[in-house]
């Protein structure tokens, strides 16, 4: 039930987060504030395939 999905940020479009996220109990997209090393800030990541 557990799917391993990629974190992106919504900035820089780079890919710098994996996890895993239970699709039975977080339907809709995720969208988490991160670190993201490219742009040097926390921006908001989304749940990409
Ligand atoms: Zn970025």
């Amino acid at each position: 039930m557990r799917d391993i999905i990629t974190l992106a940020c919504t900035e820089c479009k780079r890919r710098n987060y994996s996890t895993t996220k239970n699709k039975r109990t977080i339907p809709h997209k995720l969208e988490l504030k991160k670190y993201c090393p490219f742009c040097r800030s926390h921006t908001l990541h989304r749940e990409t395939k």
